[in-house]
């Protein structure tokens, strides 16, 4: 079977090594000239972990990543946790994304990653579908997967009218900055004053991450590092955070990443006979529950099983949707709340509450 996945990000690459798995032949479409991950550190839970182990690449993962044992704490530094909840509710393993990528890129095979391949749409045919790039060229295939993130053209076809929406007010900072004179614990998620979320993380042994969230953020004035540190001392009562206020202060401007959060919005469909959605194209969501990616990892192997065990490949890409969709209408409900959670300790049993879900209903494939 011809696979072609539009977008050579964590879902795109994992998607292919595990459709490799099962003889696909598989070829990424990646519109960077290189490799490459936005962002500094993710979370990966054991959901996302056991795909990885089968393809082969859990035990470098997880030496690359460090476990992350999760405590909140409030603006004035009281750590907090869910009444009842369980450790593992509370331990993900930290990994650097671009060497992520990179791990994945080889697991794919480079010679089958496309660089500077932007996708422009496709057509469906009965018996195949032709992928369009910008360039003019075309490529036919059996399958087509849009692993094009939030902005996907696959899903501007596929679902028409289904464009992300901005997240009004709600912005996300962060960045790596040398290891040095915080907590080695870290301080992983305080939820502050005025709506603000942040912290900072271990990633590695010579590399911190540090992350500002803001819902209501107000006008962006100044330089980016001016407007995370505007907010993050909103995390910082009584001086218990100056090391997060310090290590914001001292990161140079180019090394920080700011997002506007956009949100996919519910989609009516993720298939058709032989085209299908994963990761964020189909489902970019809220970053509080720290696990989108985890879960678009999730997505690769419900899709790998579902092809494996099915010959008819749009029975198969129906048999994806439905699992996909009933187990993303429960996950949006745990994001919204959240997100919405008014102070840290109903954070924290919400987000107990989630990741207890989701460890507990992984699907098993
Ligand atoms: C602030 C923040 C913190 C987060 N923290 C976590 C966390 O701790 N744990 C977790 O699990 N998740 C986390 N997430 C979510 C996670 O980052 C995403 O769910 C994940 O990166 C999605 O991966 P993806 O491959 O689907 O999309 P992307 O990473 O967006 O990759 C899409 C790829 O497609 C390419 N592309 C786009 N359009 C085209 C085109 N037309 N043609 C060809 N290529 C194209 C892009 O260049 C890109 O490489 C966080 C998100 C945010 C914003």
């Amino acid at each position: 079977m011809r696979t072609v996945i539009a977008g050579g990000g964590l879902v795109g690459l994992t998607t292919a090594a595990s459709l490799r798995l099962i003889g696909h032949e598989v070829t990424v479409l990646e519109q960077a000239p290189d490799v490459r991950a936005a962002g500094a550190g993710i979370g990966l839970w054991p959901n996302a972990l056991r795909e990885f182990d089968r393809i082969g690449i859990g035990a470098a993962v997880r030496r690359m990543g460090r476990e992350i044992d999760t405590w909140f704490f409030d603006a004035a530094g009281r750590p907090v946790r869910a009444p009842g909840s369980e450790a593992s509710d509370h331990r993900f393993l930290l990994v650097p994304r671009p060497g992520l990528n990179n791990l994945l890129a080889d697991a794919v095979g480079r010679d089958r990653v496309l660089l500077g391949s932007h996708v422009t749409g496709y057509t469906e045919k009965k018996s195949e579908a032709v992928v369009s790039f910008a360039d003019g060229r075309e490529l036919r295939t059996d399958l087509l997967i849009g692993a094009d993130g939030v902005h996907s053209r696959v899903r501007a076809q596929l679902v028409p009218g289904s464009d992300a929406e901005v997240h009004a007010g709600h912005y996300a900072w962060r960045a790596m900055v040398p290891a040095g004179g915080e907590r080695p614990e870290g301080t992983v998620l305080t939820v502050g004053r005025d709506r603000t979320r942040g912290g900072y993380a271990r990633v590695s042994e010579s590399q911190t991450m540090w992350m500002v969230n803001q819902f209501e953020a107000g006008p962006l004035t100044g330089g980016k590092r001016q407007r995370a540190l505007r907010r993050a001392r909103s995390l910082a009562e009584g001086g218990w955070h100056d090391d997060l206020l310090e290590m914001i202060a001292g990161t140079p401007e180019e090394a920080i990443l700011e997002n506007q959060i956009m949100f996919v919005p519910p989609l009516p469909r993720w298939a058709s006979a032989r085209v299908a959605l994963i990761g964020d194209a189909a489902h970019g969501l809220s970053p509080h529950i720290s696990a989108g990616g985890t879960l678009g990892i999730e997505d690769a192997g419900v899709l790998r099983a579902a092809l494996a065990g099915e010959h008819d490949t749009a029975k198969a890409l129906a048999r994806y949707e439905a699992a996909r969709t009933a187990r993303f209408d429960a996950v949006r409900e745990h994001a919204a709340a959240v997100e919405q959670a008014s102070d840290a300790a109903e954070f924290a049993q919400r987000y107990a509450a989630f990741s207890h879900w989701m460890l507990t209903t992984a699907p098993d494939t």
